[in-house]
């Protein structure tokens, strides 16, 4: 499969040569040059299928050309070795927990897929060591450390800002060791990304070691969270066959739903989508006004959405070519403030006894508000409430257990090397690696 970039100034590229790119020469985001449709037979079986067998189908797709079948399959196996159950919580709402992976957030799957399909590229070719940069707020950082952990060839290097990320967060990539590097640097979030995008740019720290990003612009990050979707999809028709589900994705760069865009495209019956966003409500409006207009992101208590530009907007835009009366006609919005993902909170906690965290809550709402009467909804809850312990227990009023995952990071001990925010020092450390 050929993958041509959504700037189309670029040359088409390998699927090697995407996943270890990332990121298009002019700037541009991957797209496959085709996007399969899989059989009827699959949609027929889709309630007989384990979540792996199911995956390693759609992997297949988008996949199969590039990867023999016995390494694709053992990469989604060794993926996906966790369950995604779809629960109910309240009459006609259904949640699909996505945080039963190893750091409790969505971004496992993609951080383990990415990691084992790069790590399959590097054996194959016999390639030097490949350096992945990858600046954090929080939960990628974790993802995909734990994703490349102990992966031969790849060596990882964790920039997150000093005293801003949740003490849980920092310890889920600086306790690891192995190939995993955490690099603490005195300044923000946007100073680390600038540090990683300079490093990109910097023509002889380039030619001294392969470097690559492992964010959700990533083919290999973003594409498997297609599984996710055909998965709930696959749940659904056991509890009610036959039902076309509307699927609400709490949403920052819209990696995800585009996965379940993609998802859609190969023929998995959904009958619309809906992209929750909080107050960074971009998308919301280009979906009311016509107009893109990315701006700064504002703080919020679902700070895994707090995005400006969302980095998968081009993606959508080129599936829909170009127009926002096709995507406005499978996909709509919703937007609420830090008081209205708390209220929700509460009330579902109240109400149904179900623990929202303040993204999947988004989500929720989004459903509980917009859904029809003769609709089922699925939202996906993308965090487990336990990683925003102190913020969620303010709002219901009483503790949140600790799943014992994230108790066992907790116990480790923090290794991190301090950093200035001057790329200077930067690019000396890695050039003397
Ligand atoms: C990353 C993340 C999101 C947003 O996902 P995108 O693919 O960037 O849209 C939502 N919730 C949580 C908990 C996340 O970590």
């Amino acid at each position: 499969m050929k993958y041509y970039s959504t700037s189309l100034q670029a040359p088409e590229a390998t699927l090697e040569e995407a996943v270890v790119k990332g990121l298009a020469a002019d700037k541009g985001l991957f797209m496959p040059r085709s996007i399969k449709p899989l059989p009827p037979s699959f949609y027929e079986e889709i309630v007989t299928l384990s979540f792996q067998e199911m995956a390693y189908r759609v992997a297949d797709a988008f996949f199969g050309e590039d990867v023999p079948a016995d390494t694709l399959r053992q990469i989604v196996y060794d993926t996906l070795s966790f369950d995604v159950p779809l629960v109910s919580v309240s009459p006609g709402i259904y949640s699909l927990e996505l945080f039963h992976g190893p750091t409790l957030a969505f971004k496992d799957v993609g951080g383990r897929f990415m990691a084992r399909l790069l790590g399959y590229f590097i054996r194959k070719e016999g390639k030097q060591q490949v350096n992945v940069l990858v600046a954090t707020s929080g939960d990628t950082g974790s993802a995909v450390a734990n994703g490349f952990l102990g992966v031969e060839g790849i060596h990882v290097y964790v920039l997150y800002p000093k005293g801003k990320v949740s003490e849980i967060q920092e310890k889920q990539f600086t306790t690891l060791g192995q190939n995993i590097t955490a690099l603490e640097v005195d300044g923000t979030f946007d100073d680390c990304q600038a540090l990683v995008k300079s490093a990109f740019m910097d023509a002889e720290l380039n030619a001294h070691m392969q470097l690559t990003s492992a964010n959700s612009i990533n083919v290999a990050r973003f594409l498997p969270q297609a599984f996710y979707y055909f998965y709930a999809y696959a749940q659904l028709q056991r509890l009610q066959p036959g039902v076309k589900p509307v699927v609400c994705v709490p949403s920052g760069n819209f990696g995800n739903i585009t996965a379940g865009l993609f998802g859609k495209r190969m023929g998995l019956p959904v009958g619309r989508f809906i992209a929750a966003n909080n107050r960074n409500d971009i998308f919301y409006q280009y979906l009311q006004t016509g107009e893109y207009n990315p701006r700064p992101s504002v703080a919020t208590i679902a700070n895994a959405m707090d995005v400006g530009n969302p980095s998968n907007f081009a993606r959508v835009l080129d599936l829909y070519g170009h127009s926002h009366a096709a995507i406005a006609a499978e996909v709509s919005g919703a937007t609420y403030t830090d008081e209205q993902i708390a209220e929700t909170m509460r009330a579902t906690w109240q109400a149904h006894h179900y623990l929202l965290d303040p993204h999947g809550a988004c989500g929720y709402r989004a459903l509980a508000e917009g859904l029809r009467p003769d609709e089922v909804g699925i939202f996906l809850e993308t965090a487990h409430p336990a990683k925003f312990k102190d913020t969620v227990e303010q709002i219901i009023g009483s503790e949140v257990q600790v799943p014992e995952k994230l108790q066992a990071f907790m116990r480790g001990t923090k290794q991190s090397l301090p950093m200035s925010k001057e790329f200077a020092q930067f690019k000396a450390y890695l050039m003397g690696e």
